[in-house]
This record gives C-alpha cells, structure tokens and sequence, in this order.
C-alpha cells in the first residue's frame, strides 16, 4: 500500500499536541507503516515538501505563523488543524482582549521582574499580529480535530479515516453526554435556580464526586463544549474548562454556556463572582462575536 505523505508544522502554542502525537506510544510505530513524517519540527526541516497531508497544530499570532500556514496549504492536499489552538485560537485568543501594544509592553517592559526593559524590534523578527487568529481565517482548512491536546484516542481514530481515504467524523455533541455524574436536576422545569450559590472550587471542604457540579454551584462548560475527551478532568474531579471548544453549529461557546446556566444558577451572580471571558472564552476568542479591543 502507498504510504500517506505528511509534514506537521508548528505555529504558536505549547508544543503539546504534538507531544500528544508521541503518546501515541507502541501505536506510533504501526501508524508509521501507513504514513511517511517527510517533515515536523521534530526533524527540523525547515521547508515544506509536496505531501498528502498537512498537520498544523497552534494559532497565527505572527507573520511567521501566516507565511508557514499558507506553504502548508500550497503544498499539502489536505490539511488538519490540529488541536483547540489551530481550531479556534486558543488560549493565545485571550491576548486579543488587549491591543497589540499593551501586550507587548506588559510582557518586556512592565513585568515585575524586568529592569530597564524594550520590545524587541528587527526586520528579523517576525511581527506579532493585531490578534490571535485560528487556522481556518487565514487558509482553507480540510478537517479539525480540537482538544487541548487531542486525546491518543481522538489523533489515532482521525488519522485512521484520513488514511483509509474517509473524513474523520468529531463528536458532535456537548460533554454533558459522555460525563458519568448525575445531572437530572437541570433538566426539570421549575421556577427556582437549582442552585443559588456559586462557588470557587476552593471554598468547598467537600465536592461529591458523583453529582453534576452545576447542581453544586461550581461552573463547569460541560453544556457548551464538544465532547471528545471521554470527560477527563471530570472523572478527576475538575470542573470542565471548556478546552475542546464550541460543539458544531454553536455561534460561540461563552454565549451558549451563559444560555445554559440562566436556568440553573442565578447567571448575573456567575458573571460578577467569575471571570465569564476566562471562563466562557478561554479557548475560543477568536472565534467567537466577542469583540476583541481595538488597536488605540
Ligand atoms: S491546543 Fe493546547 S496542547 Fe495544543 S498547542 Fe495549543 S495550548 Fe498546547
Ligand atoms: S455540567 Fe459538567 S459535571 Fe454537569 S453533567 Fe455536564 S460535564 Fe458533567
Ligand atoms: S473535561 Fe473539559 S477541560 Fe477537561 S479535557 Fe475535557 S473538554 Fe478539556
């Protein structure tokens, strides 16, 4: 059989989905007899090959990033966006609640611990951009696969049906239906909140592992996020924090969870005890209607 031709790229973020590649583990080596990496930052070719496929993982925020994200789409048949930061910008997106100035002065000239700080400047390095941007607005994108990273299961499944030639099919639906606590109470029509409380997750000496954390009062994105990661902060006890991003068709994720929450808890007490953009947008600003600042 013809080995599938791929090249990754990185643009910004942590450098975590493709770790999350390498947990793949004795997988890797199987997947290897049906695709051939011809380049990835792992190998550090720098230009990009004609290649079948193209996996970018993290958000534009440079012209570096854009200049790379436009080879890929010029010599790749297909291209994936890989991860929640090329899918919908990411946690770099929160940068786009401040103008480009103001980012960069807090980062090299007003951080605490800097001492007659500059921002860099050089024809060589690449410029920032206004605002962070996912994949999908700048190139043409084939398929996404969000998840901050993908779980092995999600990367092995995907790339399984782009090599036998099929479009991978993502989970459509919200986490709430993958997460194993009880969550009946929501669903019962009433006229009281379910709960009139909302908490931090620290000021509980007790959190029933068992019970929907709605019903307890601490935020958790579960009604406004894809599910995919078979809930795993959940099952360990953490609220989610939305990290796979919106579910298909939602207009914005921050918008959908304050729908979710207005009959669950009193949602204007949610806005002023929670950060609602750190909490409804963490991972998905770019995408989103929320306006972003603009530049002074
Ligand atoms: S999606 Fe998450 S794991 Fe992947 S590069 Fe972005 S921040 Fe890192
Ligand atoms: S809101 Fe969170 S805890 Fe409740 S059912 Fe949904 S995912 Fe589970
Ligand atoms: S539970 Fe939520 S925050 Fe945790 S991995 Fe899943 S989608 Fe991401």
């Amino acid at each position: 059989m013809k080995k599938l031709r791929v090249a990754t790229g990185h643009l910004q973020g942590c450098f975590g989905c493709h770790m999350a590649i390498l947990d793949l583990d004795e997988d890797l080596l199987s997947l290897l007899d049906s695709i051939d990496i011809v380049r990835s930052p792992i190998n550090d070719v720098k230009s990009v090959p004609k290649v079948d496929l193209g996996i970018l993982d993290g958000a534009l925020c440079n012209t570096s990033n854009v200049a790379v994200a436009r080879e890929f789409r010029k010599k790749a048949g297909k291209i994936l966006a890989f991860g929640t930061c090329a899918a919908f910008g990411g946690i770099n997106g929160l940068r786009n609640l401040f103008s480009l100035d103001d980012v960069l002065q807090r980062a090299y000239v007003e951080t605490e611990s800097t001492v007659r700080g500059k921002v860099p400047s050089s024809p060589d390095i690449p410029a920032m951009l206004p605002h962070v941007r996912a994949v999908h607005q700048e190139i043409a994108v084939d398929y996404e696969l969000p998840g901050c990273p993908p779980t092995p299961k999600m990367i092995r499944s995907v790339l399984k049906d782009i090599i036998g030639g099929k479009k991978p099919v993502i989970p459509q639906k919200n986490l709430c239906h993958e997460c194993n606590r009880k969550h009946q109470e929501m669903y019962v029509p009433k006229r009281e909140f379910v709960t009139n409380a909302v908490h931090a997750i620290m000021e509980l000496d007790v959190i029933d592992p068992d019970r929907c954390f709605l019903e307890q009062g601490l935020i958790c994105m579960g009604p406004a996020t894809r599910e995919g990661c078979e809930a795993r902060c959940v099952k360990g006890n953490v609220p989610c924090r939305g990290c796979m991003g919106p579910t298909t068709g939602a207009l914005e994720q921050g918008a959908k969870m304050i729908n979710a929450l207005a009959s669950i808890l009193p949602a204007g007490a949610m806005m002023f005890m929670e950060d609602v953009v750190g909490v409804g947008y963490r991972y998905s600003l770019p995408v989103s209607i929320y306006p972003y600042r603009e530049e002074k």
